[in-house]
This record gives structure tokens, C-alpha cells and sequence, in this order.
């Protein structure tokens, strides 16, 4: 996507200030409802294809200026920004399919993906085969006569394997399955689902589209058809509208995307610069690291990366690597990523420390998130880190 065109919708669609006294930022307009002057104005309103404003659980006017954004950066017709990533993948999900349904997975998808698969959807008896996304043949291997739609997530956000969209989108168009692109690692400056062949897709906007640590929202984009039937059923009667704050806090937020990205990627490879080659450090987890194994898929279809991969530390120990974690003064421990901090998160938080095994190298994994500090302070804070471990 040029530059011109990414300036354009960030700084200027949708903003009609003739509307609102010609007001530079677009104002919150905080209202739950909206009044007519008359039976016809009314009833025009009512009228399924209007887009005047009626009542907030539908759409604002500060929303509605983010919509536009948001579906202009995917390149997409039409998008549904709801109150949390996690909404927009079940929101999605829950309007496609019907009891008897059956979905491919990537393996190991965001963890409230899986969740809905496992928990929640075989309840309805629907049911999900997950596959090794690496290979594309394997989606197609996996295909049923009732599989509605092929789920995918790449970068995957722990692993970060990639799929090949184009390829998986050629899979699925021949056989008339819809594809689902969870985008939130790249963003649509750094991936753009929708021009490969994707038919939706999903984004945490509380990671890099808000940027600020402050508003959990999701974003959900496609052809205005499929949005449309979703925005008239789930997305009404489930409620889950961003609210008109924190789409007025996303729309700040959204103005600094492109140089925060900018920021986070020179950054990023001063980061594993700093670990390339460091002797605590067995492996980093990167898809524009040349190592990478995917790493030509990932230079085909990503225009950039971001700050956020893995790295594995060479320990005998589960204390080695709490020392390593407890001693980062600025490095903050939390999950979540894509705000101004610089955040890691240890595996063996999901263990307890009896289970750790050094052999098992998942076990060793840190997954860090490099926000959008001076690269000089967060590798001093590293250093802290590596310091902490050191001779034991
Ligand atoms: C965080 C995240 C989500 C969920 O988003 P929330 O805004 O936390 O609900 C979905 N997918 C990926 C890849 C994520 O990182």
C-alpha cells in the first residue's frame, strides 16, 4: 500500500469537520440515542438500507469514522469495529456456520479461537480438524463435504508460522469454503489478507491499531454482503459495538500507526542484533530473520514484521530464566503486546515450576514484544536480564 494513500485515510476519511464546527479532532459523541423531527424522517430511518443514526448499539457517528478507516486500510468494503478481538472472531465465526457445519483450523490458533472451537462450538455440533498450517496442502487434505470455512493466523502470534494465503485462498474458492485471516500480527500496513484471496478479515485492535495499552476492540472486514448479515444479526443482538470512547481513542491512536510500525521495526532488529550470536541465547523466532524458516514465504506476502518474536534461553534451570525475567527494570512481564512498552512473557508461566524440563524447548521459550523505547534502553535492560543468569 503507498505511502499517499495510507496518509489519506488516516489523517483525513470520514472526517466531515463541516459537521462538527469544523473541529480538527472528531468529536465523541457520546449519545446512546437519536431523535427525529418527524413520522417520516423516522420511519425513513427504520428503513433497512439507511444509514442515518438511530441507537448506538448499531452505529455512532465517532464510530462510524473509524469504520471507514479500518475497512479503507483492508482494503475492504465494509468493517464491524466490536469490543474486543476476541468478539470479532466469535461474532465471525457464529454468523457462518450452522449445526452440522465443519472447519479447518490452523493449529494452535489465538487462544480464545481455540477455546470457542474445543468449548463452545461442538455443543452446537460443529466441528473443527486443525492442521500444520505450513503446508497449504494439508488444509486441503483436511477438507469434508460440510467444511464451511478454512481459519487461519499468520504470523501465528506464539509459533509465528505462516500459511500461504494466496494458496490456501486458491483451496478454498475451488471449493467454495471461506477463508478467515485473524491479521492482528502485521496489521493491513504490513499484510493485506483481502488482495491475496482471503474473504474476511480479523484484527485485535487493541495491539497495534490502538497502540496505547488503553482500549480492547477487534475489527472484522470483508464484502459489504457478508458484513451486512452480520452487522443485522450477531453483531445487533449480541451488543458488542465499540463504544464511542474508545473508538475515539483508537482514531487517535490509528494517526501514529504508520511511525510507530516504522519505529518498532528499526528497533526490533537492534533487538536481535543484540541476541544474534549471544551465548545464552539458543534460537530466535522471527519471520524476517534470515534463519526464519519460512522466511521467503514471509518476505511474498508480509511487507513488514513488527516487534514481536521468540527467543529461547540456553538454561539448565526454570530459576535461570525467573532470574532472567524478575532482574528487566523496564521490560514489562504481561501478556497482550502492540502498546508504546516493550513487554516479554515467559513460557513457564503456563507451568508449574515442578512440570519444567530443560529438554523441552518450549519450555524455554520467552516471547518479547519491543515497544517503542529507545532501542539503547532496552537492550541495557537485556543486559540485566543475561547479567542475572550469568555463571549459574
Ligand atoms: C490479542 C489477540 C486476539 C484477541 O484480541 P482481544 O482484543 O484481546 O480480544 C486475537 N488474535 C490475536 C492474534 C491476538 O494477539
Amino acid at each position: 500500500m503507498n505511502a499517499k494513500s495510507v496518509s489519506e485515510i488516516i489523517n483525513e476519511l470520514g472526517e466531515e469537520r463541516a459537521e462538527y464546527f469544523n473541529a480538527v479532532a472528531p468529536p465523541i459523541v457520546q449519545t446512546s440515542n437519536f431523535a427525529f423531527d418527524s413520522v417520516a424522517d423516522f420511519r425513513k430511518a427504520m428503513s433497512h438500507n439507511s444509514e442515518d443514526y438511530i441507537y448506538s448499539r448499531a452505529i455512532n457517528p465517532t464510530v462510524r469514522i473509524l469504520c471507514q478507516k479500518l475497512a479503507a486500510l483492508d482494503g475492504a468494503e465494509d468493517c464491524l469495529v466490536v469490543n474486543s478481538g476476541s468478539a470479532a472472531i466469535f461474532t465471525t465465526i457464529l454468523s457462518l456456520v450452522k449445526s452440522g457445519d465443519h472447519i479447518v483450523s490452523v493449529e494452535k490458533p489465538y487462544s480464545w479461537a481455540q477455546k470457542m472451537f474445543d468449548n463452545i462450538l461442538p455443543r452446537f455440533n460443529v466441528t473443527v480438524t486443525y492442521v500444520d498450517g505450513r503446508n497449504a496442502e494439508n488444509f486441503e487434505k483436511a477438507i469434508q463435504e460440510n467444511t464451511r470455512i478454512i481459519y487461519l493466523e499468520t504470523p501465528n502470534s506464539w509459533n509465528f508460522y505462516l500459511q500461504d494465503l494466496e494458496a490456501v485462498a486458491k483451496i478454498a474458492k475451488s471449493k467454495k469454503i471461506l477463508t478467515i485471516c485473524d491479521n492482528s500480527y502485521c496489521t493491513p500496513l504490513y499484510q493485506r489478507p483481502l488482495e491475496l484471496g482471503i474473504d474476511v478479515v480479523l484484527q485485535s485492535a487493541t495491539k497495534y491499531l490502538n497502540g496505547h495499552s488503553d482500549v480492547i476492540a477487534g475489527v472484522i472486514s470483508g464484502k459489504k454482503e457478508l458484513i451486512e448479515k452480520i452487522y443485522h444479526n450477531e453483531f445487533m443482538n449480541m451488543g458488542i459495538s465499540a463504544t464511542p470512547f474508545d473508538a475515539w481513542l483508537i482514531l487517535r491512536g490509528l494517526r501514529t500507526l504508520n511511525v510507530r510500525l516504522s519505529r518498532i521495526s528499526e528497533t526490533t532488529k537492534k533487538v536481535l542484533d543484540f541476541f544474534k550470536g549471544h551465548e545464552k541465547v539458543e534460537e530466535i523466532v522471527f519471520p524476517f530473520d534470515k534463519d526464519f524458516p519460512q522466511y521467503d514465504l514471509a518476505k511474498k506476502q508480509m511487507q513488514g514484521a513488527g516487534g514481536l518474536f521468540s527467543f529461547l534461553l540456553k538454561v539448565n534451570s526454570v530459576h535461570e530464566i525467573e532470574n532472567f525475567c524478575d532482574a528487566l527494570q523496564h521490560i514489562l512481564m504481561a501478556v497482550s503486546w502492540g502498546g508504546y512498552e516493550s513487554l516479554i512473557m515467559p513460557a513457564c508461566v503456563s507451568l508449574q515450576p515442578g512440570d519444567f524440563d530443560s529438554e523441552i524447548k518450549e519450555h524455554r521459550r520467552i516471547r518479547m514484544y519491543v515497544g517503542l523505547e529507545d532501542p539503547g534502553f532496552i537492550i541495557e535492560d537485556l543486559q540485566r536480564g543475561f547479567d542475572a543468569i550469568k555463571g549459574e
